[in-house]
Formats: structure tokens, C-alpha cells, sequence
């Protein structure tokens, strides 16, 4: 008798863990621009595109006010 099929037990509920809201299908990201972009308390999370498009924006903007002169 088999108890039940372990990958589907052992799969978490796929849901942004910025805005709760379920994944919307796979999106890739290249891993070094994931680290760059995701906060470290999010980078082991599920973040959806539309919350990973917010944090690009967000680090654009501290990019840009880096390389800005003062
Ligand atoms: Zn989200």
C-alpha cells in the first residue's frame, strides 16, 4: 500500500510571499539578477513577475542614484 505520492505532499502552495497572490506561471530569471534584484529575505521565497518587476524598478532606482555625482 503506498501512503501517497511524496511530490505531491511535499509541494508547498505556490504564492507570493510579497503580495500573496497565487504564482502566475514560470517565469526564469538568470540567477545572479535574482540575488541582485530580490531582497535576501525574499530570495529563497516565491515572488511573482509582478513583485519581481517592482523590486527591478526599486533597484534601478538605487543604481541610478549610486552612479549619480553628487
Ligand atoms: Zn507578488
Amino acid at each position: 500500500m503506498k501512503l501517497g505520492d511524496p511530490l505531491l505532499t511535499l509541494r508547498p502552495p505556490r504564492t507570493c510571499i510579497v503580495c500573496g497572490s497565487p504564482h502566475k506561471g514560470d517565469f526564469k530569471i538568470p540567477n545572479d539578477v535574482w540575488i541582485t534584484v530580490i531582497p535576501t529575505e525574499y530570495q529563497n521565497k516565491v515572488v511573482c513577475v509582478e513583485c519581481f518587476g517592482t523590486f527591478a524598478c526599486e533597484k534601478q532606482i538605487e543604481l541610478f542614484r549610486v552612479h549619480r555625482p553628487l
